[in-house]
């Protein structure tokens, strides 16, 4: 019948102006693939790590240093994600090394909402003879972005959640110091091991205020938690385990010895470990020897070799984004798959890649 044939190809007409659409939003990389994509960038020791969703959408997690070579590191991957804007940026605490990049971002890529924990007024780590701090966030408090957002324990990012068959969420488990109640069927972490546990003392830098996000897909988690250290850490472990067994953990704070408690790593009981270290930056031995005794670990990727004199606390070189001082800034990549039961880390400059399969058990040993 005409009717419906018309009916039909205006249907089609339809289907293909809004996939045109979508295309030109998304870019074409990551718009039917169903897979879920990190980047850990190389930001020198910083951290900038852009998730984009099976859905095409984009979040920028911190975002290096400013001066030009971090923001153009950011957006060079950005575009290699086939991205034209980013939907979300998340800043897990007011250091440089954290929010440094994100205006430069922002003037070469739209970005939509910003998330963060409220711009202090004055230095956030309380040092009252210091007051470069209204400077240095000039340029963050004044950039153009779609909206803010004060970042709360128990908030969701408002992503979409997808049409396939692993559901997506990314949400915050703390801020501030300030966590989510645990479930009721967390898991408890012996008590002797709490009571006993060392204290590294009280860190009263905006360290311990980072964000702490959780992204999961389906079966895959993620954990990352910006700089947080040592004493806050504790209190995701003890008395129980909070943020559950994971399989990937983002080295907190580039593998620097004042974080990574140990109570905490095992408690998120890692497959892989990504740490966004420097040449000179982060990669401590007891970092390196807490994650090398996780009875959990498969592999241990770094941005960068540790070029110090201890060159002992190094993974394998397959595993290592950038061997040299002068490097090209190359990116880790996780890909997982639209069923979430198995993801793969590159370091696509080198062709290095590994395939995990996703963890089935989610209570630690
Ligand atoms: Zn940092």
């Amino acid at each position: 019948m005409p009717s419906t044939r018309s009916n039909f190809l205006s249907l089609a007409a339809t289907a293909m102006v809004a996939a045109a659409g979508f295309f030109s939003l998304a870019g074409p990389v990551h718009a039917a693939d169903g897979k879920l994509d990190f980047y850990w960038v190389d930001v020198e020791g910083g951290a900038a790590t852009l998730v984009v969703t099976p859905e095409g959408e984009s979040v920028l997690i911190d975002s290096g240093s400013a001066g030009g070579r971090d923001p153009g590191r950011i957006v060079a991957a950005a575009k290699q994600a086939g991205l034209k804007k980013l939907d979300y940026f998340i800043l897990t605490h007011f250091h440089l090394d954290h929010f440094g990049g994100i205006a430069e971002v922002a003037q070469q890529l739209p970005v939509g909402v910003v998330y963060d924990k409220g711009i202090p007024d004055a230095d956030p780590d309380h040092n009252p003879n210091d007051t470069r701090f209204p400077l240095m966030i000039k340029p963050y408090r004044e950039m153009k972005v779609g909206e803010r957002r004060v970042i709360h324990a128990g908030d969701v990012l408002p992503l979409r959640p997808g049409a396939g068959q692993s559901k997506l969420k990314l949400w915050c488990l703390g801020a501030n110091q300030q966590f989510v109640s645990p479930a009721d069927n967390a898991p408890a972490t012996p008590a002797a091991d709490c009571a006993g546990a060392k204290s590294k003392g009280k860190d009263t830098s905006d360290n311990a205020n980072s964000v702490v996000m959780l992204l999961e897909y389906g079966d895959f988690r993620l954990f990352i938690a910006g700089d947080l250290t040592w004493d806050v850490e504790a209190r995701l472990a003890c008395p129980v385990n909070v943020a559950g067994a994971v399989d990937v953990y983002q080295v907190t704070h580039h593998g620097l010895a004042v974080s990574s408690n140990p109570l905490l790593v095992r408690a998120l009981d890692p497959v892989v470990s990504i740490m966004s270290n420097g040449t000179q930056k982060g990669c401590e031995a007891e970092t390196f020897a807490t994650l090398s005794a996780l009875p959990s670990l498969q592999a241990k990727y770094q941005i960068h070799r540790n070029l110090r004199t201890d060159a002992e606390n190094n993974t394998a070189p397959d595993y290592i984004a950038n061997l040299e001082k002068e490097c090209a800034g190359n990116f880790i990549k996780l890909s997982v798959a639209p069923d979430s039961r198995s993801y793969v880390v590159s370091i696509p400059a080198t062709g290095h890649q590994r395939k995990f399969a996703t963890r089935t058990v989610r209570l630690p040993k």
